[in-house]
């Protein structure tokens, strides 16, 4: 099973994924977690991806298409999270799945108003070691600023500061809302209210896969 989790950015698409794929024993593939990796590694890729990622445009699509689609063959449950984001991210996305005799199954776009989308954004906080999401309203920490699984400094990511979400807003408006309406076309879109906490919007995904 291939499903795309599809929404804007602080949409909740990562914590449904990583809810979703213990539960579902499927591969989480987060374009912004390997990008974020790839940073922080110092490869080549993370140094060509940083300047956009700090401005909160799009990574150009061939350096993300060449590091996504050859992915789609390491499981048989994959959720993807932030990929494709364009339309020739998806357009490219299909002929890798044709290519090894796979296709998607799902596409849940989960829905969330920007002024919505802002708050989750400017509040996010991460763990830098573990990778653990958290919301310092929504899903707040155990100890302030403290990481629950081990205890290290949670951060703030550099393009979930205000000026960059703005921006991240309109390049997700811009570029990658044209992807409802590609995959309304196919018919496998389901929308799913993302307003509601984390466990409800997990069960109406949940549904929505099903
Ligand atoms: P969020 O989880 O808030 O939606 P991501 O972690 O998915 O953000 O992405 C962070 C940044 O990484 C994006 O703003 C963009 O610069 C880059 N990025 C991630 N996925 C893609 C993609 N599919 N195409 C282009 N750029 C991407
Ligand atoms: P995305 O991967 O779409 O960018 P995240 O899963 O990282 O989104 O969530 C963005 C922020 O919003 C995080 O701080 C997260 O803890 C919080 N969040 C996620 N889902 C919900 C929800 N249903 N209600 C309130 N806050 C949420």
């Amino acid at each position: 099973m291939i499903a795309i989790l599809l929404g804007p950015p602080g949409a909740g698409k990562g914590t449904q994924a990583k809810r979703l794929a213990q539960k579902m024993q499927a591969l989480h593939l987060s374009s912004g977690d390997l990008l974020r990796a790839e940073k922080a590694a110092g490869t080549e890729l993370g140094k060509q991806a940083a300047g956009y990622m700090d401005r909160g445009e799009l990574v150009p699509d061939s350096l993300i298409i060449e590091m996504m689609v050859g992915k789609m063959t390491q499981a048989k449950s994959i959720l993807l999270d932030g990929f494709p984001r364009t339309l020739a991210q998806a357009e490219a996305l299909d002929v890798g799945l044709t290519k090894h005799g796979l296709k998607i199954h799902r596409i849940i776009n989960i829905d969330v108003p920007d002024v919505e989308v802002e708050r989750r954004m400017t509040g996010r906080r991460s763990c830098a070691a573990c990778g653990a999401v958290y919301h310092v309203d929504f899903a707040p920490p155990k100890t302030a600023g403290k990481c629950d699984k081990d205890g290290l400094d949670l951060v703030q990511r550099n393009d979930d500061k205000p000026e960059v979400v703005r921006k991240r807003l309109i390049t997700y408006h811009q570029q990658t809302q044209p992807l409802v309406d590609y995959y309304s076309k196919h018919g496998l879109l389901k929308d799913v209210d993302g307003t509601q906490s984390p466990e409800k919007v997990e069960t109406k995904v949940e549904a929505a896969l099903a």
